[in-house]
């Protein structure tokens, strides 16, 4: 273990009794032995936890109070979980214009941490996370820790758009952070061949052994490292989130570092899911809290059909979510041979990114990212990045950043790729730029529509898609 593992080992329990009231330690522990339960066992203390809270909801949250009477549903009597389904999903919307409700009464908001998620439609909206849910989602990161080999006091460097870890308005928390838990930030805010050069180099002096960042950005480090025969032994681990991480990506970073990376899924108000060494899906954190996929009538669908995710939190007591709707697509894995990694957590087989993300063609096509993706991902040499933008109906723009393979044959076939998905009748305008622009999160999207009613309604520039090394402010 190195300095900072000692110092890490050291400190962090007190770091821990004044940020969270209590020990992760043991938390960690219990989230251990869950992860080892069988599905009945797993199920049956998910109701146990799900009733608790919904009878709390019931009691002393005013907007449940009234949701539930609405729809006629009594948490009292709750044994199973499809008795949920009846239960509006609570919406970016609804917390926008309910938020106040949200609070239970009668309970203390001391220590309550405030967050917020969405940004670029220029309506954050807030969530509050009670300490003991932060706790919770704390253990839950270290459990994460564990199954991708990082060792307390790992230097982790992250590569993204923005740098959150600076924004930390605790100056001891960053300090912890920063040195403690041996933190780095390389923002990533622009495309160039030089910033990656200068990164490739301080990833080596840094000897970091792991490596996060969002897909886009560390596509572009691997895409260098390839090109410019660089190479960055130190890094062990490559954990991404944020973004829904596309094959092409894998492939680079395969190529680019030799090893397979680790996809995380979730958002600044909840963990999700995280893939484990197996590589074969990302286990779902229903250890620690309550997820769905769900139809548009919020019905459970079985696997391996896309669905919304929703989720509903046991230990925000304060400030209780039930059946939040990320914003999100995705998809179960069907039960099969128990995970080579020993873990019994369910898992999902994709995440499908944001359900705002698509285009509608004037036949009413309405276009996902993943047709387009497929497109680029084989083209990857010759297109930096991309991005297709719709303000009318009737056409739409092609947003291509160049590299210097790309050829009017380039533009051809990415013609007559798209044109299979999205017709004949709508006009492509292709246009060259320097930058595709950044959402307020710093992610690149690859899909944007401002037509009403079609839009990326639901948390554009959302950190939705992340599951931090760290907890991010709050
Ligand atoms: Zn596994």
């Amino acid at each position: 273990m190195n300095i900072h593992g000692f110092v890490f080992d050291a400190t962090i329990p007190f770091v821990d009794l004044w940020r969270f009231g209590k020990r992760i330690d043991p938390l960690k522990r219990v989230l251990e032995e869950r992860e080892g339960w069988d599905p009945e066992r797993l199920r049956s203390w998910q109701v146990e936890r799900l009733r608790d809270i919904l009878v709390h909801c019931d009691r002393h949250v005013p907007f449940y109070r009234r949701r539930f009477r609405e729809v006629g549903f009594d948490p009292s009597r709750f044994d199973d979980p499809s008795q949920l389904e009846v239960v509006p999903a609570l919406t970016k919307d609804d917390i926008r214009a309910h938020a106040h409700e949200l609070f239970a009464e009668g309970l203390s908001r001391r220590g309550i941490k405030r967050g917020n998620t969405g940004g670029s439609t220029g309506v954050p909206t807030p969530f509050f996370l009670s300490r003991e849910e932060a706790a919770w989602f704390e253990a839950v990161v270290r459990r994460c820790y564990d199954w991708l080999g990082i060792r307390p006091g790992d230097r982790i460097v992250k590569i993204a758009g923005l740098t959150y870890w600076k924004d930390w308005r605790l100056p001891f928390i960053q300090f912890v952070n920063t040195y403690f838990r041996n933190l780095r930030s390389l923002p990533a805010p622009y495309l160039s061949d030089d910033l990656m050069d200068s990164y490739i180099l301080t990833l080596n002096q840094m000897r970091a052994p792991v490596l996060y960042g969002y897909p886009s950005a560390i596509e572009l480090l691997a895409r260098r490292m390839i090109e410019t025969g660089r190479k960055v032994p130190s890094v062990r681990v490559v954990w991404t989130s944020s973004e829904t991480l596309l094959d092409h990506q894998r492939a680079l970073v395969r190529e680019a570092f030799g090893i397979e990376p680790f996809d995380g899924y979730g958002g600044a108000e909840t963990p999700i899911a995280i893939e484990c060494r197996a590589h074969q899906g990302l286990h779902v954190f229903q250890h620690a809290k309550y997820v769905e996929v769900v139809d548009e009538r919020g019905r459970a669908v079985p696997p391996g059909r896309t669905g919304r995710v929703l989720v509903t939190q046991f230990f925000n007591r304060v400030w209780p979510m039930v059946r939040y709707d990320l914003g999100d697509l995705a998809e179960w894995m069907p039960d099969g041979d128990p995970c080579p990694c020993g873990v019994r957590l369910p898992k999902f087989r994709r995440i499908h990114g944001r359900t705002g993300d698509i285009l509608v063609t004037p036949d009413g096509r309405r276009v996902t990212i993943a047709n387009v993706t497929l497109v680029f991902g084989s083209i990857h040499d010759q297109v930096r990045a991309y991005q297709l933008y719709q303000d009318r109906p009737d056409a739409i723009e092609v947003r291509i950043v160049p590299t210097r393979s790309f050829t009017t044959a380039t533009e051809t076939h990415i013609e007559r790729s798209l044109r299979r998905f999205l017709g004949d009748e709508v006009h492509l305008v292709f246009r060259h730029v320097d930058d595709i622009e950044l959402t307020p999160a710093g992610k690149r999207r690859i899909l944007v529509c401002t037509l009403p009613g079609v839009g990326s309604r639901p948390s554009a520039g959302s950190p939705s898609g992340r599951v931090e090394p760290v907890q991010e402010k709050p």
